[in-house]
């Protein structure tokens, strides 16, 4: 017998954690935290299962949301191996030592999903493998690792276990990215059952050009009215397509060259990683780097990873540093974790500059329910943060087009470039109702069955 049990991203967007059983292994595709409300029991709750008995993790790539909980799993007992690509390996230290000091600073709970022995233990236990790789344990289960195009080093993975294949998608990229390579078996394959991520099941982003151009004028904005410019963002992949946009049209004098702090604490780390993995970057952004330009690292943007100094960015919102050439323009741009606001430095520039008409907020992600992102763009009058509350004064935008998910067209592309259709698709990472909404196109285009569990659903595949 064959079968999954959905444990997160059922229902919802984030704690992504599958089950997969056979009568010989048990098998977990991530172990993501979860995020936005009454997250507390699904965060520190007894696992559903023994985590001593889990044989191997396979984790599709390194945002929270898919990996924030393994050392918590390794704390209760997990020791098997932990199959990912390169690139999220070494995304994977720096997410969980970020996160784990995140948590330490901002001390917000008696209980802890992090300390240093089980962060430490959790990346011994990693095995790395190459995209395309079929890694072979026996007769009964192999597994291979697919691009997602989503943030570098991300994968679907395919699972063939007892005799049925099994895609789990992953989070999954546009069909057209911006800077990743679009490669590495990306699309085909024929599978008996798809877990389909499907954030965005029933929405069209709005075209890259036209949210180009709506930022430029945000921008031009901003800086008449002299006011700072924060974006939340995760520190890959979206940001470095922000960073390249923003740069590419100062080059073409469609932007004033307006100073850029990129912050976090190991944001020159997420920068080094990113050249590592440089190959795996689109064929143009990879001849941009042999030239010797380089699209995230330029001459006005400044890696910040100390807090003393990104206080005095903020500190100084609208105002100037004196002889500092790159602030006489007054506006700044200001990328900060985390995307969803939940915690990170953005957090100390929001309060700093929120209250105030002439700075403006950029949310280029998903902001799932619950978060203070999402509390903000939903349009809330003030926001509770540290103990106090802040008026939203601040001018505030919400783009689509730098996602690093797919939409609607992007997911059933997805799904129509398989060699065959499925016997199921699972519609998992979304709220009810999108993927509700996905389903019924799901249905209508391919003859195939289509669920959508809740935490908790066990279902037999053989
Ligand atoms: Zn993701």
């Amino acid at each position: 017998m064959v079968k999954i049990t959905f444990l997160g991203a059922a229902g919802e967007v984030t704690g992504s954690c599958f089950l997969l059983e056979s009568s010989k292994y048990k098998i977990l595709v991530d172990c993501g935290i979860f995020q936005g409300n009454d997250i507390n029991n699904l965060n520190y709750g007894t696992f559903k299962f023994d985590p001593h008995e889990i044989d191997f993790l396979l984790l599709t790539h390194a945002h929270l949301d898919h990996c924030g909980l393994i050392p918590r799993l390794v704390r209760e007992g997990f020791s098997g191996r932990i199959f990912s690509t390169k690139p999220t390996n070494d995304l994977y230290s720096l997410v969980i030592n970020d996160a784990a000091f995140i948590e330490k600073e901002e001390n917000r709970s008696l209980k802890t999903l992090y300390d240093g022995a089980s962060i430490s233990k959790s990346i011994s236990l990693f095995d790395t493998v190459d995209y395309l790789q079929k890694i072979y344990i026996d007769d009964s289960l192999s597994f291979e690792f697919k691009n997602a195009g989503h943030i570098i080093g991300s994968a679907s993975i395919s699972v063939y276990i007892d005799g049925v294949s099994i895609l789990f998608s992953g989070d999954l990229g546009p069909s057209t990215p911006l800077i990743l390579d679009n490669g590495y078996g990306r699309y085909g394959g024929s599978y008996d059952y798809i877990i389909m991520e499907s954030t965005y099941g029933n929405t069209s982003h709005d075209s890259r050009s036209e949210d180009i151009s709506s930022l430029k004028n945000i921008i031009i904005e901003a800086v008449d009215r002299r006011g700072n410019i924060l974006i939340p963002s995760f520190a890959v992949e979206r940001s470095q397509e922000l960073l390249f946009i923003i740069n590419g049209l100062m080059k073409n004098k469609e932007l004033l060259s307006i100073p850029i702090f990129f912050e976090g604490r190991e944001s020159l780390k997420f920068l080094n990683l990113i050249n590592k993995y440089s190959y795996l970057l689109s064929k143009d952004i990879q001849n941009m780097m042999k030239n010797g330009e380089h699209p995230f690292h330029f001459d006005n943007i400044e890696y910040v990873h100390e807090n003393d100094r990104s206080s005095l960015i903020s500190a100084n919102a609208g105002g100037v540093i004196k002889k500092d050439r790159r602030y006489k323009l007054q506006t700044k741009i200001i990328i900060a974790g985390s995307g969803m606001c939940t915690g990170g430095r953005i957090l100390y520039h929001l309060k700093k500059n929120i209250t105030a008409q002439r700075n403006t907020i950029i949310f280029v992600g998903y902001l799932a329910q619950g978060t203070l992102g999402r509390k903000i763009s939903d349009g809330a009058k003030s926001i509770y943060v540290d103990g106090r509350f802040y008026r939203v004064r601040a001018k505030h935008y919400k783009f689509s087009g730098f996602s690093d998910h797919g939409d609607r067209e992007d997911l059933l592309l997805f799904l129509s470039k398989l060699s065959s259709v499925p016997k199921g698709v699972f519609c998992v990472h979304s709220e009810v109702n999108v993927s509700s909404d996905l389903k019924v196109e799901i249905v209508k285009r391919f003859d195939t069955s289509v669920n959508i569990p809740s935490i908790g659903d066990t279902f037999i595949l053989k």
